[in-house]
């Protein structure tokens, strides 16, 4: 049995996750905001130091995967392009920085990371490069700065850049020495609209309901948490050993919809 890491397991497919892991038999290390084992902000430099480090010590120095499941929707609102370049950016890589020695602790070959990803990274058109790189380049005043003149639509454009920079950032790592040279298996899962709080949330608001009823999901509905949990403990177990750096669509088809001709 192994000890993983969970943030976002206060709620939907990180709180399906965690459940599923404990059901096996593992030690889960659940961080949220609000009801877990370690509470922290992660959309603070100061909360993602703690979490980071509460969760190293609970494990004892060695973690056997991690998923990273926290983020913030793109629902409007104040300072909501910031949170989410926070903590659905930022509150993946610092942690990942600072979880490493502990995944390469577990022996070769043996931990797996999950980072949430989503299709948005491949069907939200106009996402500006510019707000990617400056993620990528941690650098969160200049991606903002990118997003100025979308208004109030920037917190879509925001989430479609934290999601598209998180997904880079793990296919560059996960090929490099630092992580498959060290034999941890990095990955990333790509959603469709699944039901969960955050796509309640977005349905909440009459324009984005529309959007998101009319977008086009080829087997028709939204997913459910636990199908994805399902994906993300076989992308944790052994028989995901092969799997390094991949991005994997699980998303009813919306993402092959708007991408057929490309491989
Ligand atoms: P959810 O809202 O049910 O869960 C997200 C969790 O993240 C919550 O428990 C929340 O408290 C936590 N969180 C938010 N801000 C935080 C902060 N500042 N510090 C610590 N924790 C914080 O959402 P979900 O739908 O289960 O989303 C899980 C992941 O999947 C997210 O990264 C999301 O972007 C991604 N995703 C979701 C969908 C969808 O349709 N639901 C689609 C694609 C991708």
């Amino acid at each position: 049995m192994g000890t993983y890491a969970v943030t976002g397991a206060a709620s939907g497919m990180g709180a399906a996750v965690a459940a599923r892991l404990a059901d096996d038999g593992h030690t889960v290390i659940g961080v949220d905001i609000k009801a877990a084992d370690v509470t922290a902000d992660l959309s603070t430099p100061g909360g993602r130091t703690t979490a980071a480090r509460e969760v190293l010590d609970r494990a004892g120095g060695v973690l056997d995967g991690a998923v990273l499941a926290a983020g913030l929707g793109p629902a409007p609102g104040r300072d909501r392009s910031r949170l989410i370049a926070e903590v659905n950016y930022l509150g993946v890589v610092e942690l990942l920085d600072a979880w490493r020695p502990a995944l390469a602790a577990a022996g070769s070959g043996r931990a797996k990371v999950v980072v949430f990803s989503s299709n948005s990274t491949t069907t939200v058109p106009m996402v500006p490069r510019r707000a990617v790189r400056a993620l990528l380049d941690r650098d969160v005043p200049r991606a903002l700065r990118t997003l100025d003149r979308f208004g109030r639509m920037a917190p879509t454009f925001a989430y479609g850049a934290s999601k598209i920079a998180v997904s880079q950032w793990v296919r560059r790592e996960a090929v490099t020495r630092a992580w498959a040279g060290a034999g941890i298996r990095l990955n990333a899962i790509a959603p469709g609209a699944i039901r969960t709080p955050l796509l309640e949330q977005q349905l909440a608001t009459p324009e984005e309901a529309e959007r998101i009823r009319s977008f086009p999901v080829p087997i028709g509905g939204f997913g459910d948490p636990g199908q994805l949990a399902a994906w993300v403990v076989f992308m944790l177990s052994d028989a995901a050993d092969f799997l390094c750096g991949s991005v994997v669509f699980v998303d009813g088809g919306s993402d092959a919809w708007f991408r057929a001709d490309d491989w």
